[in-house]
């Protein structure tokens, strides 16, 4: 990939498409994560004579929708870079144009959400062209929207001079030592809702690991595929054939594979709901299995000792609902206590877990991608990542 690096950003217009899809409630935002990692990459174009044109998405709006804007992202953008401003233009519009040709060294535009504009997910090339006359050099800090072959993401990087931003190296970089000459011996951890889901990253990553602990809802399909008794808990029937055989896989190249052993249950997801603990083969019915049971915490913390290298995604139990979030706080505080080992944790859901628990710095690596990570892992590259090189 080219990077920051190699761009001479003195007195030059550039447009950097950042990832500010942050959660906002009441008009303002919630988490400000994604903001604080775009600036390093920010401040180094402008300490270097720059000025800037930031292009984001938010949410899945269907064209625009005042509920989508970035407004409050460019107040809470501003309270780290004073001299930037958002402007409610479509990207793609000219008054963009202006604003952005307007922009002297030092200066910051936000534009409005790329998915107001039609054309930003077909990417539509006469889009992109638009968005090209925007800036002179294009740099690509989004990594979470890296796996999105968007307008805003691919389109305009091959019309533009197109460098990789800091965030978006450190990710692929960190990464990348999930998938070459990891530190032995490795240890995966997957969780959340659905085993079809993690298909691509399961075989992806069993030829490399030593070790996969498997707990959530995705855990239920294998439990079953083993002839286990579920109860009510989550399966997907038209993938036991398909855990099975990725147990048999596993099997055959030597990687051990641990199941929870007891769940917390209950007959309904709700807060305070009366919970009752069951052997993972034999949950009767009408009750679900919602989280991994103490024994499983203590057998999953003891399965971790001494990796390596360990990569986590998807909680362990519905995490949003108290009491079945113990679970998931126990395996994050036991990956979090490895000394030495190079930890990394990506998925929206089990990110925003450790973040609760405030164990994001005892990470080697907290990805600000959920569906680009796990993609990453599964092909080794990206539509972002290809259009940089
Ligand atoms: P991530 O965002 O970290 O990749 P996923 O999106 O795959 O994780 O899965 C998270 C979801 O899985 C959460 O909403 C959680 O409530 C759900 N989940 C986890 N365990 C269970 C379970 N036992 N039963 C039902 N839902 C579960
Ligand atoms: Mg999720």
């Amino acid at each position: 990939m080219r990077t920051l690096l190699d761009l001479d950003p003195k007195g030059k217009r550039v447009l950097v498409r950042v990832d500010y899809n942050v959660p906002i409630q009441g008009g303002k935002v919630q988490d400000e994560t994604r903001i604080l990692e775009s600036l390093p990459t920010l401040r180094h174009l402008l300490e270097g004579g720059a000025s800037l044109v930031l292009l984001s998405h938010l949410g899945r709006p269907k064209g625009p929708d005042p509920k989508h804007s970035l407004a409050p992202v460019g107040e809470a953008l501003k309270a780290h870079i004073p001299e930037a401003r958002f402007a409610p233009f479509l990207p793609g519009s000219e008054e963009a144009r202006r604003e952005a040709e307007a922009l002297r060294p030092g200066e910051v535009l936000l534009l409005e959400n790329v998915r107001f504009e039609p054309g930003e997910e077909k990417n539509d090339p006469e889009l992109a062209a638009r968005y090209a006359r925007l800036g002179e050099a294009f740099v690509l800090d989004a990594f979470g929207s890296a796996h999105r072959a968007h307008a805003s993401v691919v389109g305009v990087a091959r019309l533009l001079p197109a460098y990789a931003g800091f965030l978006m190296e450190k990710e692929v970089k960190a990464l990348s030592r999930l998938l070459q000459d990891p530190e032995r011996p490795y240890a995966v951890v997957l969780g959340g809702a659905k085993v079809s889901d993690k298909i691509g990253v399961i075989e992806s990553l069993l030829p490399r690991i030593d070790r996969l602990l498997i707990g959530g809802a995705m855990a239920f399909t294998f439990l079953k595929a083993l002839g286990k008794e579920v109860g009510k808990s989550l399966v997907e029937e038209d993938r036991l054939d398909l855990a099975q055989d990725l147990l048999r896989r596993a099997e055959g190249l030597g990687v051990r594979v641990y199941l929870p052993e007891d769940v917390v249950a209950a007959e309904r997801i709700e807060a305070g709901v009366e919970t009752r603990l069951f052997p993972a083969e034999a949950i009767p019915i009408p009750y679900m299995g919602l989280d991994i049971g103490p024994k499983t915490r203590e057998a999953f913390a003891r399965a971790l000792e001494g990796a390596r290298t360990v990569f986590w995604n998807g909680p362990m139990g519905v995490f949003e609902v108290p009491p079945f979030d113990e679970g998931t706080l126990a395996v994050g505080r036991a990956i979090a206590s490895l000394e030495g080992a190079f930890t990394v944790v990506g998925g929206g859901d089990s990110v925003a877990a450790v973040n609760r628990l405030g164990l994001k710095d005892r990470f080697s690596h907290v990805s600000t991608g959920g569906g680009a990570s796990l993609e990453f892992l599964e092909k080794g590259t990206l539509p972002g990542i290809e259009v940089l090189k």
